[in-house]
């Protein structure tokens, strides 16, 4: 039995083409801006805009938190960019995000998407396909509130602690630092997602709308939980199996595999874990732990 998308149900039978246009009018103008500001390369921005459009047909909910994490992750890089400069020197990449950086943080969300729209349309499961729900928040809440702990943390005058050893510090912009100000907007970061994920299915009860509402409470405010861990897991992959380097001339610590012209020593991790794929792999473990809680609510 194959169930009806949202957007049949709101406008008939052509309603996948109202879907479609309504889209384009609020994505274009996004991703204009989103090059003009420079936000984005140009393949970045037609791979976000796939991502998008997919997450607009599949379920509005998913792409209102992707627009969510897009503008305020855009918003705070372009927040106080100056005092970041020199900070930044030690990751790999600067403002502007590219193709490996949207896959980074949209592969997870999309597989959850996927999954979701599987075993909602083909076997109507509400029980697996609300848990990949679950699960598409938590992975968006990690990327979240990876990106505001990052950008928020290196402004702290402060140095950060190392996550492995609190009572040691690490200079500021290193992977695997943290600190109570990056902490903090860590968790703001992933709750954010988790209160727009709320708000949207109070308004309109879907596509949770076999669970009681307590039930879609605890389990969003859970989401806000796991996607903070996911930020704390990114941290712990930082400080573990991410590529360190040093430079041979300067003695700076970086993500970068050369510094002032020249190839850059490996300090800890490993040469092909780069920052992306600790982004993916914390933000895709967040979904699974989520997925896993999603399956639970039926049991109590
Ligand atoms: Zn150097």
């Amino acid at each position: 039995m194959i169930q009806e998308m949202w957007f049949t149900a709101l406008f008939g039978q052509w309603g996948w083409l109202i879907a479609v246009a309504i889209a384009i009018c609020i994505n274009v103008p996004i991703f204009i801006w989103a090059r003009v500001k420079k936000h984005l390369t140009l393949l970045g921005c037609l791979m976000a805009g796939f991502f998008g459009i997919a997450y607009w047909m599949i379920n509005p909910l998913f792409y209102t938190l992707l627009f969510v994490f897009f503008i305020s992750s855009s918003i705070l890089t372009n927040y106080r960019k100056k005092d970041k400069k020199e900070v930044q020197d030690k990751f790999a990449k600067g403002g502007e995000r590219d193709t490996s950086q949207v896959l980074a943080n949209g592969l997870g969300a999309f597989i959850f998407a996927l999954g979701h729209l599987l075993f909602y349309v083909l076997t109507n499961n509400v029980i697996i396909s609300n848990a990949f729900v679950y699960a598409f928040i938590a992975t968006i809440g990690t990327v979240n509130a990876d990106t505001w702990g990052t950008e928020i943390g290196i402004l702290s005058n402060d140095q950060p602690y190392w996550i492995l050893n609190l009572s040691q510090k690490v200079e500021r912009g290193t992977s695997g630092g943290v600190s109570p100000k990056g902490t903090g907007a860590s968790f703001i970061g992933a709750t954010i997602v988790s209160i727009v994920a709320l708000i949207i299915e109070a308004l309109w009860r879907n596509p949770l709308s076999e669970n009681s509402t307590w039930q879609i409470f605890l389990f969003i405010s859970l989401t806000a939980i796991v996607g903070f861990i996911g930020g704390l897991i990114d941290s712990l992959f930082g400080a573990t199996i991410q590529g360190f380097f040093k430079c041979t001339v300067c003695g700076k610590g970086t993500e970068k595999r050369g510094h002032c012209n020249k190839p850059t020593e490996l300090q800890r991790g490993s040469v092909r874990f780069r920052n992306d794929h600790v982004n993916f792999w914390a933000s895709f473990i967040a979904g699974l732990i989520a997925f896993g809680i999603g399956c639970f609510v039926y049991l109590i």
